[in-house]
């Protein structure tokens, strides 16, 4: 039987909006995109939404519309996607890792307090897999002046004690990445509360420019426009943006369908011997982003070859930032600095798994997982 790891569930019930783009006079961002960040800022209550072509563009202009500079630091956990350090490395910040709770794989306030100094302007939590960190706590434990930055990539319809995304935080950013729950193949999102943050968003997201294309022709005339500060391309194309109302129209109506497949894996996978899925979910909804399990770094390749040798596509989501060779080298982490997220990220694999998977399908990898596990004990 072949499991791929993915499938995405677009379909060509799309192609009528993507057709209404193309007899429109503008292609790039345009009335399409204005409606869309009108949608988000509704969906999560905030008056601030600003769509760009990807989350790491995104947190690019967000940490340019901070004024992060070379010299600061930015904190970040050990356990997430390599994007979420580079956008601070770009900025010629220092990202600073700190390791994750072993329950929940997220960062708490225990995991961060260790690393804040007089440099800590920011810090990125990551809601992995789609499990909501207690943004709330790291607020209070860090007070208002380090800029709270939530990597929503995992997690878009994600709950924490009743409060989505962007509730606690400065500004959440989201991706549309092929994979990801809402996706528009590339693209993402900023939101946020914050007025300042969100003009200055508008600039950073277009190369530091005042205007857009669409308020540069505004009534029929030319208008100039200027550049108070250094920004990015990254504003997301109409032609990408009309994927999305849709999607987040019916993210909701969705979410059980991802819940009812992780409970499957779950009660399959949970007491068998030498595996281990993430815990700690009292007050949330997971966003069910990816499913994922840990065992002993000493089998996680062997068993990933297992795997792909039945025919189940599987990944890895991650292995510890901190020791890939660019990190490892340029700041000197040595081995056992970080040990939640390297135990995790030794031992990691992503399960097939994307909502038009079916019962057999699981059923195959979840035998074959406990069938492999058995004979590499054995060994
Ligand atoms: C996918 C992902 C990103 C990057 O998203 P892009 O839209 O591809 O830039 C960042 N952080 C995490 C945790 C991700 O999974």
């Amino acid at each position: 039987m072949q499991v791929p790891f993915y499938k995405h569930d677009l379909d060509g019930s799309h192609a009528a909006a993507i057709a209404a783009v193309l007899n429109s006079p503008i292609l790039t961002s345009g009335q399409v995109g204005r409606g869309v960040e009108a949608q988000l800022a509704a969906y999560f209550n905030v008056p601030h939404a600003l769509l760009v072509n990807s989350w790491t563009n995104g947190a690019v202009a967000c940490l340019l519309a901070m004024d992060i500079k070379p010299g600061d630091e930015v904190i970040v956990p050990a356990m997430t996607f390599v994007a979420t350090a580079n956008v601070v490395e770009q900025l010629g910040a220092k990202p600073v890792f700190a390791d994750v709770d072993p329950a929940t794989l997220l960062m708490t306030p225990q995991t961060v307090l260790p690393h804040v100094t007089a440099r800590t302007r920011a810090i990125i939590p990551v809601h992995l897999y789609g499990l909501m960190v207690d943004i709330a706590a790291l607020r209070a434990a860090l007070g208002p002046s380090i800029r709270i930055i939530e990597d929503c990539a995992h997690c878009f319809e994600g709950e924490l004690d009743g409060a989505k995304p962007g509730a606690h935080s400065d500004a959440a950013i989201f991706s549309f990445y092929a994979t990801k729950n809402v996706t528009c193949g590339e693209g993402g999102a900023i939101i946020t509360r914050d007025a300042e943050l969100a003009k200055r968003l508008a600039a950073t997201r277009l190369h530091g420019m005042s205007a857009g294309a669409i308020d540069r022709f505004r009534n029929a005339r030319y208008n100039h426009w200027d550049v108070e500060r250094l920004g990015v391309k990254a504003n997301l194309p109409d032609l990408l943006s009309a994927l999305l109302p849709g999607q987040i129209e019916t993210i909701d109506a969705r979410l059980p369908r991802r819940e009812a497949l992780a409970n499957v894996y779950e009660s399959g996978l949970r007491h068998l011997n030498g595996v281990q899925t993430q815990t700690g979910l009292t007050g949330a909804r997971h966003a069910r982003h990816l499913f994922t399990i840990c065992v002993d770094g000493t089998l996680r390749d062997e068993l990933i070859g297992r795997l792909n040798a039945a025919g189940i596509g599987c990944t890895v989501n991650y292995r510890s930032v901190p020791q890939l060779t660019y990190y490892r080298t340029k700041y000197g982490y040595e081995r056992g600095r970080f040990p939640i997220a390297e135990r995790w990220g030794d031992g990691t694999i992503s399960l097939p798994f994307y909502p038009s998977m079916q019962r057999d399908g699981q059923e195959y990898v979840i035998d074959t997982i406990k069938r492999e596990m058995r004979t590499l004990a054995a060994a």
